[in-house]
């Protein structure tokens, strides 16, 4: 049986979607990004439920969804940097690797046994109603079986792990349309582990220039995994045409079988990138191609979801 989808601005369904998580359940939760599958993140069953429903390696640790800072502050260190871009940044597309605390109500398998712990408080009315009345961390990676298309609306949800989860929050089609920037703040100085929603150039204005992750880190940010958000048709990226056999991804005046956005907007190509890739999956083609995405602001992180989606599937490095 496929879970319920319920309207998430119902204070009735947000008390239901509590008392499921309380009990262990698995939510499907709309963030400005994208959908997450939400889980209490001190519940180590719950958060083993959650790796299977999606078939995540138990390596890729979570991030821990919090309402603000004062809910970070009891879950990992929290330097300066952290309170500027806390200030500057949340609620929103932000997502910081942090310091754990030691005694961080934060199950083991929630961060895949590190000392570190990821945290984002989303902007998102439904995710943020939702965290406030669990009062407590909800850890919740997209809401997608692991390696596939990033879930942008409640229906992608249900088309993907309906059967698996307790309930599915519907609040529309998701503004960002891309999952988190994710920085880690660690020590050394901020290294930017994933582009994402929130570009680096605003990040950079107060940090500084963000470093690369060295080989180390490589392996402990797993949504950096080659292969990752793929459809099931081949890829082929910065094509100016379409070749036989092939659907055309248009972006600006590329316009293709679908136009990202028309008028090269970048953060209008953002939004629709996966319902887009989707879509296009569906006609059944075998192989998209994809106009060239500028690589600049928002074009940074969809051009390393594009990457990603275009890698041979058995590259997990
Ligand atoms: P996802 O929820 O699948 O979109 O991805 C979560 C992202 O956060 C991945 O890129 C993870 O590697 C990253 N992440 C979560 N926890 C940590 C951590 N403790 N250290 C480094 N990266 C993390
Ligand atoms: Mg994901």
């Amino acid at each position: 049986m496929s879970a319920p989808v319920k309207p998430a601005n119902d204070p009735a369904v947000i008390d239901e979607a509590v008392a499921l998580l309380k009990a262990g359940g698995l939510v499907a939760m709309p963030t400005e990004t994208v959908y997450g599958l939400a889980a209490d993140a001190g519940n180590a069953d719950a958060v083993a439920r959650l790796y299977a429903a999606k078939g995540r390696p138990r390596f890729n640790p979570l991030i821990a969804h919090v309402a603000g800072p004062s809910m970070a502050w009891r879950l990992a260190g929290w330097p300066d940097l952290a309170e500027q871009l806390a200030e500057a940044f949340w609620p929103g597309p932000l997502t910081l690797v942090l310091p754990k605390r030691p005694d961080a109500p934060i199950a083991d398998i929630a961060n895949a046994g590190l000392d570190s712990i990821a945290l984002r408080a989303p902007r998102h009315t439904a995710a943020q109603s939702l965290i406030r009345a669990f009062d407590g961390p909800l850890v919740a990676p997209s809401a997608n079986p692991s390696g596939g298309i990033s879930p942008t609306t409640a229906q992608h949800v249900a088309d993907g792990l309906g059967d698996r989860i307790d309930l599915i929050l519907d609040g529309g089609a998701c503004p960002v349309g891309l999952e988190s920037t994710v920085i880690a703040l660690l020590g050394g100085l901020p290294t930017l582990l994933r582009p994402g929603g929130l570009p680096r150039r605003q990040i950079e204005a107060i940090t500084g220039r963000l470093e690369e992750p060295g080989s180390s880190e490589t392996l402990l940010a797993p949504g950096m995994m080659k292969s990752h958000y793929a459809p099931n048709a081949a890829m082929r990226l910065n094509a100016e045409t379409a070749e036989a056999g092939e659907v055309l991804l248009g972006f600006g005046a590329i316009d293709g079988d679908l136009n990202l956005s028309a008028a090269g907007d970048l953060a209008e190509a953002a939004t629709g990138l996966f319902a887009a890739l989707r879509a296009l999956d569906a006609r059944g083609a075998a192989r998209i191609a994809v106009a060239p995405i500028p690589n600049e602001g928002l074009g940074e992180a969809i051009n390393d979801r594009l990457q990603r989606a275009a890698a041979p599937k058995d590259d997990l490095t």
